[in-house]
């Protein structure tokens, strides 16, 4: 069976001005069959075309935080640090891979800079902006590897179809800042945290484009549903 070249985004240290990449992802990628690809930041448009056309789908992993500007806000006092440098990169790759049609999966910051390029917009700092009743750890007080939160998945969605009609929840690890407020046109909320944090969008014209807001390559191991997310997603680049 053909391996389908997954593009993946980088993290960026920019102390250091290094770009970076978590190895769990690569393995996830790996194992799920496909071959992982980095993408380069600080490249012309016409570069990132052609890069895009070198992959099958395109993986936007996690990392800092987006830059209030991109969705039309002042920076709040809690943002937390970004790299202009990858928040242009990743907004040109967006609509570009959308362009082509190609299979898209969001991870963490990944779900939030699909929002953010598509129209939607973030909470900056969700400890002090996000209200609601209960009080669930977003920023997990133990290992990535142990779950710390479940995520109510809705029926009918691209989510529910492939961890299984049957599955009404699933349980996350939780490693965020910030999260998204206002879900971007085109999108649709698939999971949500039992306090409401939106945890999963699909874009259901879309042939196949997923988000979530946990981190599924820390878990493919241990969980058979976050390793089904990355079958699912390599399935669709082949
Ligand atoms: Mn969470």
């Amino acid at each position: 069976m053909k391996r389908p070249v997954i593009g993946i985004t980088a993290s960026h240290d920019t102390e250091h001005d290094k770009l970076f990449i978590n190895s769990v992802y690569l393995r996830a990628i790996r194992n799920a069959g496909g071959i992982p690809m980095i993408f380069p930041m600080e490249v012309t448009e016409d570069d990132l075309r052609d890069l895009v056309t070198l992959t099958d789908g395109v993986l936007f992993t996690g990392g800092d935080d987006i830059h209030p500007f991109l969705y039309g806000e002042e920076t709040d006092a809690k943002c937390g640090n970004v790299s202009q440098p990858r928040d242009s990169m990743e907004m040109a790759l967006v609509p570009l891979v959308m362009e082509f049609g190609k299979p898209i999966f969001g991870i963490c910051r990944g779900i939030q800079i699909l929002n953010t390029a598509m129209g939607g917009t973030l909470y900056q700092d969700i400890p002090s902006q996000f209200k609601s009743e209960l009080s669930i750890a977003h920023r997990q007080p133990f290992a990535y590897k142990v779950p710390s939160h479940t995520v109510d998945i809705t029926p009918g969605t691209l989510l529910s179809r492939i961890l299984g009609e049957e599955h009404a929840s699933i349980a996350v690890n939780s490693m965020h800042h910030q999260a998204i407020k206002d879900v971007a046109p085109g999108l649709e909320v698939c999971g949500y945290a039992p306090d409401k944090m939106i945890e999963a969008v699909y874009a259901p014209d879309y042939p196949f484009l997923l988000g979530v807001q946990w981190h599924p390559e820390h878990l493919t191991t241990s969980q058979q549903d976050a390793a089904k997310l990355f079958a699912a997603f390599v399935d669709a680049c082949r």
